[in-house]
């Protein structure tokens, strides 16, 4: 890898995990014990907004009490070195930006912002009075605000931008997701498919190890800081 190997990241769950955010888990479709279409689609939010809500407002909370761990970090200075980087997360945790990522692209939304139903204003708002179990109501037009995420049936963000990336990247990079489940398996095939050398970094091998050029098993915080080391040097 030098200066100019233009790389797109991809990560997922098991990231987050290593800093102690549970996340919706495939095996049983269980997010910290709710089901999934309780606190993660339109229709859920729509038959009880005052569960859903107290749901993210806990994951807000919890994002106080967790801290970036060492794949993070590790992922900053790759991104330091490089001249052409992106990062792509599924998750909606602020651990990339707190460890000090700067190029990224949060595709399911943050955890950190609200949005409002009624005029879709975006806002960062972490402040105690925006932690508690009330709604509340957007600066801008007093509509009701809904957690800034992506839920199952509605569209992704920053599509285009992410399809560019990878359509031009030398190396792709997976990291804590398990490669055989859209997005990353899409991701992949589109990597490859334009000749990009292809790195899966995760806790459990996946289904499609093969689509990999390289896999690497364990956790995230102690395979990537030694990879970036050796990659940037
Ligand atoms: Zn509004």
């Amino acid at each position: 890898m030098t200066k100019n190997t233009r790389v797109v990241i991809l990560t997922g769950a098991g990231i987050s995990a290593e800093s102690g955010i549970q996340t919706f888990r495939a095996s049983d479709g269980l997010w910290e014990n709710h089901r999934v279409e309780e606190v993660a689609t339109p229709e859920g939010w729509a038959a009880n907004p005052e569960l859903v809500w107290s749901f993210y407002q806990q994951r807000r909370r919890q994002l106080l009490e967790v801290e970036p761990n060492p794949a993070h970090i590790a992922l900053v200075d790759l991104e330091n070195y490089l001249d052409n980087f992106l990062l792509i997360t599924q998750n909606v945790d602020n651990l990339h930006g707190r460890a000090g990522s700067k190029q990224f692209i949060h595709m399911h939304g943050e955890l950190e912002k609200l949005r409002c139903e009624q005029c879709n204003h975006v806002e960062i708002m972490m402040e105690n009075e925006h932690l508690g179990e009330e709604f509340i109501s957007c600066t801008q037009c007093e509509g009701r605000l809904r957690p800034h995420i992506v839920w199952f049936s509605e569209s992704p963000l920053h599509l285009n931008e992410i399809d560019d990336a990878l359509s031009q990247c030398d190396v792709f990079i997976a990291i804590g997701t398990s490669g055989n489940v859209t997005p990353a398996s899409t991701f992949l095939n589109i990597a490859k498919f334009q000749g990009a050398r292809t790195i899966g970094i995760n806790l459990d091998p996946p289904a499609n190890v093969y689509f990999f050029d390289e896999f690497l098993q364990g956790k995230a915080g102690e395979i990537l800081p030694a990879l970036v080391q050796k990659w940037t040097q």
